[in-house]
């Protein structure tokens, strides 16, 4: 049978695995799994489904919105959400009502969210910026960001679920003074009487290679997608695996003669007779111009460079005298065991993170879930039955 034409296959077994490992690693921190920007092009509900059903109790979100998705198709109260970056003039309402943990970067948002109060206490995160410059208050406005928030606690308004920073992830000295910052802030609010349970600051790079910033939560979402930030270590290396495996499967093939010029501009020139496979995969999926002559792909554990330019739609890659043929299927880049490239060899390849490669995954690319998913509460959502 052929191959479908593109997808991406997301094995939840090698994700709860990867969350497993993790949550060792950390223990007895709390790890949140981050899926915000639709798990990195991985997929909202199905991942944040599979990270529950694994015993995840915070989920990173980003946006209101995609906390109440998640709410609406049954991740309940007993799932945290945290939401941090919101639309000014969003109305916190339902965030508020449906317990949802908002992030807090100023007076005038923790104003607008205390506002809001109906139900329900609002809970919320209160934001430090200790260097880079995007959420959170900076230090001079933190004691009266904290000295408020005591106000509304007093008021029985608001609860103060946290206080947590983001790192620059830049030299260790750096992230050293940035984390001397926060436990500064930590020691203003003590001072203010505003207790603070939960204090978080590290992502997936600095929360594995700087225990010490660890603190009671790390927010995790490139380590548990198998996508490691360390530089030079691979996540085989760590024991992670992949979670994505982008596919295709061969379109056409094309016997062409010496000298041929192949694709616009004819930038490559057969140098020899050759056979070139046509793969319906190109720049409005996920894979950049900037892959012609870096990347190989795989067709049955062999490995094939693009040749000419990528195109909307598709790329070529010659093939040489193989038997290649129409419906094989070609693997962009998983877990390796294939012959293929991973997602970090990618991002080296090309000179970016492997995050940008798998969330700008374009639309038309199915997303495919295997694993966990076939009798766990994944499967249920992908049939779209009640949760
Ligand atoms: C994206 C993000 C994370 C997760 O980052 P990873 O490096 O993928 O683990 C954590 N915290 C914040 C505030 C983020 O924006």
């Amino acid at each position: 049978m052929n191959a479908p034409l593109r997808q991406a296959v997301i094995d939840l077994d090698a994700y709860r695995a990867n969350i497993d490992l993790v949550r060792e690693w950390m223990d007895p921190v709390e790890v949140m799994a981050v899926v915000k920007a639709d798990s990195y092009g991985h997929g909202l509900e199905p991942v944040a489904l599979a990270a529950v059903d694994a015993g995840i109790g915070w989920l990173g979100v980003l946006t209101v919105g995609n906390a109440l998705r998640l709410r609406s198709i049954g991740v309940g109260d007993e799932v945290r959400l945290f939401a941090w970056q919101h639309d000014p003039d969003l109305d916190f309402r339902d965030a508020v009502d449906s317990g949802v943990d908002l992030g807090v970067s100023g007076l005038d948002e923790l104003e607008r969210i205390a506002a809001a109060v109906d139900q329900r206490i609002a809970r919320v995160h209160l934001g430090v910026d200790t260097g880079l410059h995007r959420d959170g208050v900076a230090l001079d406005a933190w004691p009266a960001l904290a000295r408020r928030a005591r106000e509304l606690v007093d008021a029985g308004l608001v609860e103060v679920v946290a206080a947590y920073t983001h790192l620059a992830e830049t030299s260790d000295d750096e992230d050293a003074a940035a984390v001397d910052r926060y436990r500064g802030a930590l020691q203003v609010a003590d001072e203010l009487g505003l207790p603070i349970p939960i204090r978080h600051a590290a992502a997936s790079l600095p929360a594995l290679t700087r225990p010490e910033f660890r603190f009671d939560m790390v927010r995790m979402g490139s380590n548990l997608l198998g996508m490691p930030g360390a530089p030079g270590v691979s996540a085989s290396d760590l024991g992670l695996t992949p979670v994505m495996t982008l596919r295709g499967s061969v379109a056409k093939v094309k016997r062409v003669a010496a000298g041929t010029g192949v694709s616009y501009d004819y930038t490559f020139r057969a140098d020899r007779e050759t056979t070139l496979a046509l793969i319906p995969i190109g720049y409005a999926d996920a894979v950049p111009r900037s892959a012609q002559g870096r990347i190989a792909i795989a067709i049955d554990g062999q490995r094939y460079p693009i040749v000419g330019r990528v195109a909307m739609d598709q790329f070529l890659v010659d093939v040489g005298d193989d038997d290649v043929r129409v419906g094989d299927t070609a693997t962009l880049f998983g877990t390796g065991e294939d012959g293929e490239l991973t997602v970090l060899e990618w991002g080296q390849a090309l000179d970016v993170i492997p995050e940008e490669i798998t969330c700008r995954i374009g639309g038309r690319v199915p997303r495919v879930y295997e694993g966990h998913a076939v009798d766990g509460r994944v499967s249920a959502y992908l049939r779209g039955e009640p949760q």
